[in-house]
């Protein structure tokens, strides 16, 4: 595998396939023909897919260029120069989100369930520039869509532990879930 060579199972999270793990490989709807139960396969170890549908198959790169409606030529080039974008290092705070934190957003967010671990995020740059700032926005969107659930569900444990009189164990149970996070909740539900 060339170096500037994005890995295929992220490229086609970020086209929005939703893979499901198969043995080694990684099932899904095909994205190039209509269907109802899955027969497109990803190879993560080879870096390829293959539909048993409609028959398309290759590499990473083939399927960019369909996907994108680009020729196979256009997306070796901008992959090649996009290499150097990858050194330009960005601190948005969605990069920084661990892999705890995304299996527990991924629990509260049905589009990102598919997600299991921390994107890397490295990858992803060398996909293109726009894929990347729009996956980092809905990353970010969907973490302060999952903060309001959890400073909700602190409201309600404070609700709760004043009717049923245990106030100083509910504040426990919210400072707890606030070091797993790594966030503030307390101060942001009483307010
Ligand atoms: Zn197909």
């Amino acid at each position: 595998m060339s170096d500037f060579l994005p890995d295929i199972y992220e490229v086609a999270q970020i086209y929005g396939l939703s893979l499901r793990k198969s043995r080694s490989q990684y099932k899904a709807l095909c994205p190039f023909h209509e269907e109802k139960t899955p027969s497109f396969y990803i190879n993560p170890e080879k870096n390829i897919f293959k539909c048993f549908g409609c028959g398309e198959g290759g590499g990473v790169i083939k399927f960019k260029a369909k996907i994108e409606d680009k020729s196979e030529q256009e997306i070796y080039e901008e992959l090649k120069s996009q290499k150097t974008f990858q050194s330009n290092k960005s601190s948005h705070p969605a990069e920084s989100l661990t892999s705890f934190q995304f299996r527990e957003m991924s629990e509260v967010i049905p589009e990102l369930s598919h997600l299991e671990r921390r994107p890397n995020w490295g990858i992803i740059k060398q996909i293109g520039n726009e894929e990347y700032l729009q996956f980092r926005d809905k990353v970010w969107g969907h973490w302060l869509q999952f903060l309001e659930y959890e400073k909700k569900s602190a409201v309600m444990t404070i609700k709760f532990g004043i009717r049923l009189n245990s106030v100083n164990a509910a504040i426990e149970e919210i400072r707890k879930r606030e070091k797993e996070l790594g966030v503030t909740l307390f101060e942001n539900s009483t307010q």
